[in-house]
């Protein structure tokens, strides 16, 4: 079952071909910079176990519609990975914000399509980019049913005194402005990742799942479903991420506004573009933070300092809202590379029944491993995510019911 997976963001698309029968994939691609005479576009094909093609060209490539046909052209035709587009079972697309309605990855519809531009207001900036992968991956791959994998689904069973801000009511009412959360795909894929490498059924765990990459957020899952998340109504709540700001006083609007002459606008991309790591101290790649923490620059032990402590502070709010955990699982690119972020977060926390193994948590691996120590009440687990390979999951599950 061959399942070609779309991420269309706002300038650029992700796509991958991933044979499911064996979860292997055999090509994996990006176009960049859309929307300009230069885009980049980058292919790898894997025809064998071993071995690798590269690809890769700069191009003209106005719009979406010019970044589709050159993922298919990568993909499908004399030479590619798949000679026509009969071949493709499915294509899955990562959709942002599935709002209340999106419980579940759901086959794509004129309805469906119509439901998820409903929900544009609330995620303005990738809902539209998202449809427009959706509608053009439709004209290309006309017979072939497509699938809408949504970041917020795995988010749904969050109860409402967990999802609820304490606003007037109509604001839910009227706008639906309440928590939803994001990186549901990320949460999912890796607690059930976990519970296999765990050798115990996910129904039975409580975790406490961490993904630390660019965008950060931490879920409370219990008996494998997410009951708390720190993504909120928009991506910005939360966890300190690379260049959004996570928790501020919410009267920060009203005194930016009033004291520094800032508006709407560029408060909003004021706390999701220049905060985080970067607003601290100007980079936002924790590779960078190390190299500069270690030639003695302040701002950047700062912004270690003060991540890491967010991390903290929510371990011990989902302690609490869990009751018994029994794991905590790190990852995306800082959670599955960085010992020092993990040691970091996880500091000063035996008291509470959670102590990692410095050892083990300096070992590498491909797939998961567990870094607590062995008499670490809580294990400590490091499972690789995997988004590409979790949405095709989800579609094979969908088209081909057990
Ligand atoms: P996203 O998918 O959100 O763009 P990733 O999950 O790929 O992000 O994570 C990217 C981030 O991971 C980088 O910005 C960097 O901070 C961090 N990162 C990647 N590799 C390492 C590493 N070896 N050590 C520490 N941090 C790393």
């Amino acid at each position: 079952m061959k399942v070609v997976v779309i991420n269309s963001g706002s300038s650029s698309i992700k796509f991958q071909l991933l044979e499911m029968d064996k979860e292997e994939v055999l090509a994996t691609g990006l176009v960049e910079r859309i929307g300009s005479s230069e885009a980049q576009v980058r292919c790898t094909y894997r025809p064998g176990e071993q071995t690798e093609e590269k690809h890769i060209q700069s191009i003209n490539c106005p719009d979406h519609r010019h970044g589709m046909r050159l993922a298919v052209q990568l993909l499908v035709g004399p030479g590619r990975p798949v000679a026509d587009p009969g071949a493709i079972a499915a294509v899955g697309h990562r959709i942002v914000h599935g709002g209340e309605e999106f419980h579940q990855p759901t086959l794509i519809s004129d309805e469906v399509l119509a439901a998820i531009e409903k929900n544009i207001p609330l995620a303005p900036l990738h809902n539209p980019a998202n449809l427009d992968g959706v509608r053009i991956a439709r004209e290309l791959f006309a017979e072939v049913p497509q699938v809408a994998v949504f970041d917020t689904a795995f988010h749904q069973t969050i109860p409402p005194e967990a999802y609820h801000y304490a606003l007037p009511a109509h604001l839910y009412r009227q706008w639906r402005v309440r928590r939803y959360g994001f990186h549901g795909t990320s949460h999912k894929f890796v607690a059930g990742e976990c519970a296999r490498a765990m050798q115990r059924p996910l129904e039975e765990l409580n975790l406490i799942t961490l993904h630390l990459g660019n965008g950060c957020s931490m879920t409370a899952i219990e008996k494998g479903r997410s009951v708390d998340t720190s993504l909120g109504l928009t991506p910005l709540e939360g966890l300190v991420m690379g260049s959004r700001s996570g928790d501020v006083d919410p009267a920060m609007h009203a005194f930016l506004a009033r004291n520094c002459g800032m508006d709407i606008e560029s408060i909003d991309h004021l706390l999701n573009n220049e905060s985080g790591l970067k607003g601290l101290c100007g980079m936002n790649d924790m590779r960078d933070i190390h190299a500069a923490i270690a030639a003695g620059d302040t701002w950047a032990e700062l912004a270690l300092a003060v991540q890491t402590y967010r991390n903290r502070k929510y371990i011990g709010a989902y302690l609490a809202v869990l009751g018994r955990v029994d794991a905590v699982v790190f990852t995306a690119g800082i959670g599955e590379n960085d010992p020092v972020v993990r040691a970091r977060t996880l500091a000063g926390l035996e008291p509470l029944g959670i102590a990692i193994d410095t050892e083990r948590n300096h070992c590498r691996s491909a797939g998961p491993r567990r870094i607590s120590s062995d008499d670490s009440r809580v294990a400590v687990w490091v499972v690789p995510t995997n988004e590409e390979l979790a949405i095709a999951r989800e579609v094979r599950a969908l088209l081909t019911p057990a």
